[in-house]
């Protein structure tokens, strides 16, 4: 059965009225099928009308509509089929639900270190029927009260407040109408620490195995949940509605974070179980308040339907950023976000699968999966930085503030939240909207200078695009050190279509550099003028201010993906400046783009020196005595990962055994290094199977996945590939992920050749294994390493396929644009 389409949810909403569901979950019925009955009480607008349930079980044992037994018989797909219904309907059902190995509905996670389950339930966008039967839509919003029966030395969380009512058993409060998709239970033998702030009870939660981890970092939760509550209610006029505020950190989850009311779930890395950078610790941070922001955009208020996704995640993103800069000791988010978040919108909004902002058209719920992507999350959350320094902030909060009166508790689209923006602003808020929001692509600005050698004869600014940009322009002059100092900054008003002069710099002294999207405002590439760029080449680091840096290590970047700075001079650009910069977030963004992107569009015989540059580069920043423990940590881990001939081999070696610059490696460094050496034949299958047995964690057992894929002999990738696609192997979305990782590995040509061509005949079964193993086997397996004509060629016969799954056809067709781009870098 196909995934909802738009035109059925419209005519469901019309038609029913849903008063709410009672869930009762029985969480002691074996390693594979919990236990559900649900009462769903609904009101149908139209007497004697039918319609349909959303219901994925294991078994159906029964259905019961207003008294009446249905034939389990009839459920068709996921789809039970509900006729004669009265004005107010009562419909009871009894099932049978799997638990999920991949992230998707009731996830099942069994600690190898203790044995200890632990459960966690993610709905989004449209899983809620794994877990529940429903009428799986935003727009038809309920009230949830769930009981659960589960072993006795276990907590269960859920959305609304709850308690144990007897050994094992829990009972929970109904909650405000929420959706569906934000439905969630946390369970297991957890870890929990509470708190309480502005009469709103706080809990954090977490594996007992973490338990020294939660307890080390409950201070700094607490402190930044406080606070990203103090500030948005400031800014809101609402107060958070949803009672207590738990928020639980979870093996094996797939995103980030999932912004369930009243309880939102984490990826469990983010309880640091390693140590972590200043960069990391201010992402977690930007993803508390991101998260609580969408108790407001997306839970108060929900959108109607999915092409409005960005009304979601653009705000959640935007206040995220903005909260933690304004809110909490993590002042330079913003930095972070110029980077490395925009990278990963700036790289999306240039591939062939672009999309505007405001995706209309999205029938399916399954296309609008999709669409979780750089764009609707990077982007959306620019253009409302467009937007903001355009309205301003007392008319964009005050046009909000109406938005949540008018639709508290209900759904809202997009031409709501314009109305009330106009009408607050006085604006042509619908005409920005259509060139900011309706249409796709990235805009560049190119600075046109003429001067005599001494003074600026004119300089203005050369817009390609069809948006008006407000963008702030920085000008500055070398000191006599050499060091560029900020002269003056002023913002310029861009219309699409013609050149902006720059008047303010006519007749003046001839600047070191001029730097347009100075304060990073607008979302758009830019292009300097050659002066200006000799001085970034030879002064990069010497620049004060971070978000400069940002700015110019992410131009830095866009000019190597265009073809326009070779890697070889982006490296000298590395070699030279990353020695010396103080922010981490900076450093792990260049080092990440070094792996992830430039190494890969070397030819293979140019990647050990190219690898060695950047491990020397780390080595440098390493050997700086001022350099923090953050920028250690970054460093560290890329001199780990591009490790290079014995000499740096053998240095890796010691540093397991005897730690590294004074500190013992973390168990993610040490699998990294495991990982690395295991890649380049230095180590065995026996002594990865040593170090598991010493520490049988989650961080191991992942290592352990990654450093057997990489091995470069034969049997060890065959084993791997077996893994990866046979689907009754049973491996779970971490492990999967772990195994598909460490498969192509540089220096493994040889081995690895056969797989290419397999990879591209077999990847097309992944769709029928679910979107969450297709979007990994499509993403972290593809062999992004192999940018040759040959392999683009291969890539695209793949495309050619109709038969691919939505999910798998999009990611694929992201790797083979990004593919084609590496092979006509490397040329
Ligand atoms: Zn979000």
């Amino acid at each position: 059965m196909p995934a909802l389409q738009r035109t059925e949810a419209r005519t469901r909403a019309r038609l029913l009225q849903v008063h709410g569901y009672a869930i009762d979950l029985d969480l002691t019925r074996g390693e594979t099928v919990f236990g559900c009955t649900t009462v769903i009480r609904f009101g149908s607008a139209e007497a004697g009308a039918e319609t349909f349930l959303d219901l994925r079980p294991r078994t159906l044992h029964r259905a019961v509509l207003n008294g009446t037994e249905l034939d389990p018989a009839a459920l068709d797909g996921n789809r039970l089929r509900l006729t004669g219904l009265l004005a107010e309907n009562e419909l009871r059902l009894e099932t049978d639900q799997d638990y999920s190995s991949t992230g998707e509905g009731l996830h099942r996670y069994t600690d190898p270190a203790d044995g200890a389950v632990y459960l966690y339930a993610t709905c989004g966008p449209d899983l809620a029927p794994l877990v529940f039967p429903c009428f799986d839509q935003p727009d038809l919003k309920a009230p949830l009260t769930v009981a659960a029966t589960a072993p006795a030395d276990w907590t269960v969380l859920a959305n609304g407040a709850g308690k144990q009512v007897a050994a094992g058993r829990w009972e929970f409060e109904p909650t405000l109408p929420i959706s569906t998709y934000l439905f969630t239970v946390v369970a297991g033998p957890l870890h929990s620490v509470y708190s309480e702030h502005d009469g709103i009870p706080l809990g954090l939660h977490g594996r007992r195995a973490l338990a020294a981890d939660l307890d080390r970092e409950a201070a700094e939760l607490f402190e930044v949940t406080a606070a990203s509550f103090d500030r948005l209610h400031q800014l809101f006029d609402q107060r958070y509605p949803f009672g207590r505020y738990e928020q639980a950190f979870m093996p094996e989850f797939n995103w980030g974070a999932m912004e369930n009311p009243g309880c939102v779930v984490f990826a469990e890395d983010m309880l640091f179980h390693s140590a972590p950078t200043e960069a990391e610790r201010t992402t977690r941070a930007m993803v508390v308040a991101h998260e609580m922001a969408h108790m407001w955009f997306g839970d108060l208020v929900t959108l109607r339907w999915w092409d409005d996704i960005w009304l979601n995640e653009s705000f959640a993103e935007y206040l995220g950023y903005r909260v933690t800069a304004e809110a909490t000791r993590f002042t330079s988010s913003w930095s972070g976000f110029a980077v490395k978040r925009k990278g990963w919108g700036y790289d999306a909004d240039q591939r062939s699968t672009t999309h505007p902002i405001a995706a209309s058209g999205v029938e399916s719920v399954a296309e609008a999966m999709s669409n979780f992507d750089g764009i609707s999350y990077a982007k959306g959350a620019a253009a409302l930085r467009q937007l903001v320094a355009w309205l301003g902030d007392e008319a964009f909060f005050a046009g909000i503030n109406e938005h949540f009166a008018r639709h508290r508790l209900g759904n809202a689209e997009l031409s709501e939240f314009l109305d009330v923006l106009a009408q607050s602003s006085g604006r042509d808020v619908h005409g920005w909207a259509e060139r900011w929001l309706r249409t796709s692509g990235v805009d560049t600005l190119r600075l046109a200078v003429r001067h005599d050698g001494e003074r600026v004869l004119s300089a203005e600014l050369v817009p390609d695009g069809s948006r008006p940009h407000l963008v702030g322009l920085g000008v500055f002059d070398l000191d006599g050190t050499g060091r560029p100092v900020l002269r003056e900054s002023f913002e310029v008003e861009v219309e699409p279509g013609r050149p902006t002069a720059l008047p303010q710099l006519a007749g003046a002294p001839r600047p070191a550099l001029l730097l347009p999207n100075f304060g990073d405002l607008s979302w758009a590439k830019i292009r300097l003028d050659e002066d200006s760029w000799r001085t970034v080449a030879s002064a990069l680091s010497r620049i004060e201010d971070p978000l400069t840096r940002a700015v110019l290590w992410e131009h830095a970047r866009d000019l190597t993906r265009d073809g326009e700075l070779p890697p070889a001079a982006y490296l000298d650009l590395v070699a030279a400046h990353l020695p010396g910069e103080p922010v981490d977030a900076i450093v792990e963004a260049v080092l990440t783009f070094c792996r992830l992107r430039l190494l890969p569009c070397l030819a293979p015989a140019d990647r050990p020196a190219a690898e060695a540059r950047v491990a020397s580069a780390a080595r440098e920043l390493l050997a700086r005595p001022e350099a923090d423990q953050g920028l250690r940590l970054a460093a560290l881990k890329s001199a780990i990962e591009n490790a290079t001939g014995p000499e740096q081999l053998a240095e890796l070696e010691g540093w397991l055994a005897d730690g590294a610059y004074g500190t013992e490696l973390s168990a993610s460094l040490r699998w990294a290094g495991l990982v690395r050496l295991a890649a380049q034949g230095v180590i065995g299958e026996e002594r990865i199977a040593v170090e598991l047995a010493a520490d049988p964690g989650l961080t191991a057992s992942e290592g352990a996945a990654r450093a057997r894929a990489a091995l470069p002999e034969v049997e060890a990738k065959e084993r791997a590939w077996a893994l990866l696609f046979d689907s009754a192997g049973g491996l779970s979305n971490a492990q999967l992920n772990a195994t598909a990782q460490g498969f192509w590995q540089s220096g493994s040509e040889q081995v690895q050749g056969a797989y290419l061509e397999r990879y591209f005949a077999e990847i097309g079964s992944a769709g029928a294994r679910g979107d969450m193993t297709a979007r990994l086997l499509a993403g972290s397996l593809f062999p992004t390493g192999q940018s040759t004509p040959e392999a683009v060629a291969l890539a695209e016969r793949t495309l050619a396929d109709d038969g691919l799954s939505p999910a798998l056809r999009r990611v694929l067709t992201d790797q083979v644009d990004d593919l084609a781009r590496a092979a006509r870098i490397r040329g």
